[in-house]
């Protein structure tokens, strides 16, 4: 095997990101194919297919993902989950727009209630990146919008429901929120006696490692509630010294930080690159918790890796990494009582 590790990527030298705000930089992110060209230098004639992909589903990219993104390579794992493709306006069989049905698990608007002892809170419609991947590209932000009165209904709605003991903070990317709203959120979550823990599940830190502020740091530590973070990270050259050192500040300040991963063709369908993934996590920090298998989301299927290829490649990767750097590959089954751990014994 080549070994592939984020220490082995050189990346390019630091520009002005470094002291900006992420308000800022998720304001000035790149938002059109145009742009994309011209900061990574790709191929012009590649325009037309990014016009057509973004038409579905809006490109957006902040300076510090583009940062680690190897100008003028096309095949660049980082550009791949973000650039818009012609693909994506090719509707395949079999692909759906909400292939988890969430629509059938949504008692309250901006509230998803799939498994006994947690829910899921759409805590922001944003992101700081869209991944071309995405199973919620086709999602109804609009209609699942959490505003002041909705964190009423959803806090009635748990305080009913004492199984639940665990609020997932999703979206979107919840980090994509107010300071302040983050606070409301929690102060009325904390309300919930038989609420233990708010797990926090973004790709801002990964993509824009300055939302991890002293300020974000002090209103999660104050809460009553136990902070859980899980990043989502698909490969090494995603991790660079930002990321490392606001990991640093979670881990010192008693917070556990996990990550789970989407398996994707031509991204890091290889046990290698997954050994180099789980070794550079535990560098920085954060524990390989799941690899995904890819949901069949409707304009993605470019992305597609089958069951009987990940768990080829799962069990490749096993043969590399001691058990506590092995991510659980599972695949999420509408209908079931929890996520599914791929039989990896064929
Ligand atoms: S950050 Fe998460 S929710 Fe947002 S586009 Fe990427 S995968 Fe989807």
């Amino acid at each position: 095997m080549i070994p592939v590790s984020s220490s082995s990527v050189q990346f390019p030298a630091q520009k002005s990101h470094m002291n900006r705000s992420w308000q800022q930089l998720f304001s000035e992110s790149v938002l059109s194919p145009e742009q994309l060209i011209e900061r990574l230098q790709l191929p012009p004639e590649s325009l037309s297919d990014l016009i057509s992909g973004n038409r579905l589903f809006q490109l957006r990219v902040p300076e510090p993902y583009l940062n680690r993104i190897i100008p003028g390579d096309i095949t660049d794992p980082l550009l791949l989950q973000v650039m818009p493709q012609i693909a994506e306006t090719i509707a395949t069989s079999g692909y759906v727009t909400d292939p988890l049905q969430e629509k059938s698990n949504n008692p309250v608007p901006g509230l998803i209630h799939k498994y006994k002892s947690r829910i899921l809170l759409i805590t922001s419609g944003a992101c700081a990146v869209n991944c071309r991947y995405c199973f919620r590209r086709h999602f109804d932000y609009q209609d699942n919008a959490l505003s002041k009165e909705r964190i009423q209904q959803v806090q009635d709605y748990i305080q009913q429901d004492t199984h639940i003991n665990e609020v997932i903070l999703s979206g979107g990317d919840p980090l994509a929120t107010s300071d302040l709203r983050l606070k409301q959120l929690l102060n009325s979550l904390e309300q919930v006696t038989h609420l233990k823990r708010v797990r926090i599940h973004t790709r801002f830190p990964v993509v824009i490692p300055q939302r991890i502020t002293d300020d974000l740091i002090e209103i999660l530590t104050a809460s009553r509630l136990k902070v859980v973070w899980v990043f989502h990270i698909n490969h090494p050259q995603e991790i660079d010294p930002l990321l490392t050192e606001a990991t640093k500040k979670l881990i010192q300040a008693g917070m556990p930080v996990l990550n789970q991963s989407v398996l994707l063709k031509k991204v890091n369908d290889s046990a290698n690159i997954l050994a180099a993934l789980s070794e550079s996590l535990f560098d920085a920090g954060i524990q390989p918790y799941y690899l995904h298998a890819f949901d069949l989301v409707q304009g993605a299927s470019h992305f597609n890796v089958t069951d009987e290829q990940a768990i080829r490649i799962w069990q490749a990767l096993q043969k590399e990494l001691p058990g506590f750097l092995l991510p659980r590959l599972v695949r999420e089954i509408p209908g079931r009582s929890s996520k599914t751990i791929l039989n990896t014994d064929i």
